[in-house]
């Protein structure tokens, strides 16, 4: 396989990107991660090389950044940053989520808006690929703040975004409770009830599992990983970071599935609960998280497990590791520290959790690894769902839109084992990930001339 570093195009093609994006590192990581998986196949098809598709698609079609003034509860103004990066609409609707984070800068959101094109790509669905968010913190803010914020920052974005334009979602920061208050703004500001933004009340719009669909999704697609290797999750042991969403649906699935998660964090540190996080459990984080929005550390002393501050969990023993937090929370040490512990599956319900050498060890020592942009796209998936149901004015049961989840990820997993398997058999799911989402809107783009 050609790399980058013997590859005068990709060599070429890497220093452009970094001198056209200074400081970006997130972003240039994502894209020299998947171009090094195209190199050969493009190599093999001059089509693409000629029509500079990868050098049009790792340059957003437009990038918007806007002011966004509020006031808190002490009548103080406060002004933080809001951005909508509109990557790519080849194949369909700009559609991607919303994070609320204080780390959130112009390059975390430009390599997510990357990642989420192949992604969306993958998933069979005709959507294009956006994200965007703001620096804001809904941490330690009141209910009406967090109102007064995301009315804010609709009141702009509602110019940018339609339900056949740019369908946002959540992501970090953005659970049901701001995408309530930015959909409410939405329909004050355009006087129109649209499917705007997925993610949505079951209520008004939303669909059923769209809140599990990250997590079961990621389960789903570790299961078809785990079944290539006649194996299951049946009493297997399970490493999950983070706590919010995609964390809590994972558990759910695994526990179901019939193994054990022992671990679960937030950004202060990680619980280990030897004896497994059962159903009821399950419950007490919910509660916590969602609606007490407390500490994981509030877990262990609740139920007499460990709790580690300030660490991640990944030096416990464990067969499957499901990393749901945030992007590079897992390095080469920690990745080789679960190899050599018996770890066989990591799957990732997160973007990007993985540094590029932390992959370099997975591959190296052939184990399942699912890459996030395959392995977490049961989230747009099912928000690709929302908006078929929100076309048809019509609700799917809990049942229907399951189901259609699961073909979902089984049919990504066929798509990275079609363009990833090598000869010896081993499937690389980062190359079958990149290849199989990148054919689609590659084709498109050629079909719709230079846009
Ligand atoms: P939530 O906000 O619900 O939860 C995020 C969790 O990760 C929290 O426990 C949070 O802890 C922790 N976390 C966030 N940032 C950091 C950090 N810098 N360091 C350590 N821990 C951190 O978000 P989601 O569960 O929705 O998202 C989790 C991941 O899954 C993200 O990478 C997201 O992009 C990805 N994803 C989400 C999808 C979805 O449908 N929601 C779809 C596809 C991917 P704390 O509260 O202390 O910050």
């Amino acid at each position: 396989m050609t790399s980058i570093d013997n590859s005068s195009f990709g060599k070429e093609f890497m220093n452009n990107l970094i001198n056209r994006n200074p400081g970006e590192v997130e972003f240039h990581q994502a894209v020299h991660e998947v171009t090094e998986s195209l190199l050969d196949f493009i190599e093999d098809n001059p089509k693409y090389k000629n029509a500079k598709i990868l050098e049009r698609m790792s340059e957003a079609e437009r990038i918007i950044i806007f002011r966004v003034p509020w006031q808190d509860d002490k009548g103080e103004v406060q002004i933080n940053r809001g951005y909508r990066i509109e990557m790519n609409s080849a194949i369909g609707p700009y559609k991607g989520g919303l994070r609320f984070h204080p780390t959130v800068n112009l390059g975390i959101l430009k390599f997510l808006a990357f990642e989420q094109v192949f992604k969306n790509s993958l998933t069979t669905l005709p959507m294009g690929g956006g994200k965007g968010g703001s620096d804001f913190d809904p941490k330690q803010k009141t209910d009406g703040e967090v109102m007064r914020f995301c009315q804010s920052f609709m009141t702009e974005l509602s110019r940018h975004i339609g339900s056949n334009t740019d369908v946002p979602a959540g992501d970090i920061g953005v659970g049901g409770r701001e995408i309530g208050f930015l959909f409410g703004q939405y329909k004050r500001i355009r006087n129109e009830f649209t499917g705007v933004l997925t993610g949505k009340g079951r209520e008004w719009g939303g669909s059923l599992i769209r809140p599990e669909a990250t997590g079961y999704g990621n389960v789903y697609f570790a299961d078809e990983m785990l079944k290539t290797r006649n194996d299951s999750f049946k009493d297997k042991t399970v490493t999950i970071s983070g706590s919010g969403n995609v964390a809590q649906f994972t558990t759910e699935k695994v526990t179901e599935l019939g193994g054990k998660v022992v671990t679960l964090s937030d950004s202060s540190g990680f619980i280990y609960d030897a004896d497994g996080i059962d159903a009821e459990k399950l419950k007490f984080v919910m509660r916590l998280k969602n609606i007490k929005r407390g500490r994981i550390e509030e877990y262990a002393k609740k139920f007499g497990a460990e709790y580690h501050p300030n660490k991640r969990p990944w030096r416990i023993k464990c067969d499957v590791a499901l990393p749901s937090a945030t992007q590079n929370e897992i390095n080469k040490e920690e990745a080789e520290l679960l190899i050599n512990n018996g770890c066989i599956c990591v799957s990732e319900g997160a973007n990007m959790p993985s540094t590029p050498d932390a992959v370099e060890v997975y591959l190296k020592n052939k184990i399942l690894y699912g890459p996030g942009k395959a392995a977490n796209a049961g989230g747009v998936s099912v928000s690709g769902l929302e908006m078929s149901q929100n076309s048809l004015r019509m609700s799917w049961t809990r049942e229907e839109v399951d189901g259609h989840l699961k073909r979902i990820m089984q049919d990504i997993h066929s798509t990275c084992v079609k363009y990833g398997k090598t000869k010896d058999g081993f499937i690389n799911y980062v190359d079958g990930a990149n290849i199989g989402g990148f054919v689609k809107v590659a084709e498109a783009m050629l079909a719709q001339g230079l846009v």
